[in-house]
């Protein structure tokens, strides 16, 4: 249970003080107060939100938007709930283990000018687990049910419950911990806080997925910086597609997916947490893309 670190091993803040509540613009991606959205078209806005993280948590770097994204984020779904909810059914597959029923819509809140909004935003984590007992290399058995993280209702993912919507083991198995439609009690991610953009919170759905980090040299302490490569599996990377494609289908149009760092990385006094680390974007939107296509066969 000491081992659990929420996404990232990383220091959580320095100072106090001074808030940047104030300012119109929020963190590197540039949240906006007023209309609860990150800068830019959604096109624009993946290009800033999906940037790779450096492993040492320092910044982050540009990288190739698969093609498909680029022309989807933020525009209709047109993917009809009952061919979804029939490749469900196909490979028993439940709704509620992917953030709940996908007749529902997702969270919304009211914005400053009374237009309601649904969740926009898809927040990808993965889970920083430490491997304390061998700190320089990662479990044999981390792909197996063997591995206790693995398990999804274990007491390990009491404190991770109440913060996220969804968790995924590298088994591509989901458990739900707060539908998409419901308010989550913690935050995570520092922007949620109620000193930046507490509005933030009924914007994002977020999903953890479990992940072994280690300690490379120089690295000592309580940071566990490095995740295996490729950082989640297959099948793991499959559930994620469909946990994703749900909130979509919920809400009409294709959410905007965003990695925990760029989304918290530039709050004033804050370091980010390093996750998701090894995140294979282009793998990922392959699974995507190879259940639409098996869901309109
Ligand atoms: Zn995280």
């Amino acid at each position: 249970m000491k081992y659990i670190v929420l996404c990232g091993s990383f220091i959580l803040f320095l100072f106090s003080g001074s808030s940047p509540s104030w300012s119109k613009h929020l963190a590197l991606c540039k949240f906006s107060l007023k209309t609860f959205e990150f800068k830019g078209t959604p096109a624009d806005q993946v290009k800033c939100l999906l940037r790779k993280i450096k492993m040492n948590g320092s910044s982050s770097s540009k990288q190739v938007i698969p093609e498909w994204l680029t022309m989807h984020v933020g525009k209709q779904t047109n993917v009809q709930r009952s061919s979804f909810r029939k490749y469900l059914v196909k490979y028993k597959i439940l709704e509620t283990d992917l953030g709940g029923n996908i007749d529902k819509p997702l969270i919304s809140t009211k914005r400053k000018d009374g237009r309601m909004v649904q969740a926009q935003y898809f927040v990808i984590h993965d889970t920083a687990t430490a491997n304390k007992r061998k700190r320089k290399s990662f479990p044999d058995n981390m792909n197996t049910s063997k591995w206790r993280y693995n398990n999804l209702n274990s007491s390990l993912w009491n404190s991770t419950s109440r913060k996220v919507n969804l968790i995924i083991n590298r088994l591509g198995n989901s458990r739900t911990f707060i539908d998409y439609e419901k308010s989550r009690q913690g935050i995570a991610v520092k922007l949620e806080y109620a000193k930046f953009a507490k509005q933030a919170k009924s914007m994002f759905l977020h999903v953890e997925n479990v992940q072994p980090r280690i300690q490379p040299h120089p690295f000592k302490g309580k940071f566990f910086p490095m995740g295996p490569t490729p950082g989640f599996t297959d099948v793991q990377l499959r559930r994620l597609a469909l946990a994703y494609i749900a909130a979509s289908v919920r809400r009409g149009t294709w959410l905007i997916p965003a990695f925990h760092f760029n989304i918290d990385h530039g709050l004033k006094n804050y370091y980010a947490h390093n996750d998701p680390q090894e995140f294979d974007l282009p793998r990922w939107i392959d699974q995507v893309e190879h259940v639409l296509n098996s869901i309109s066969r």
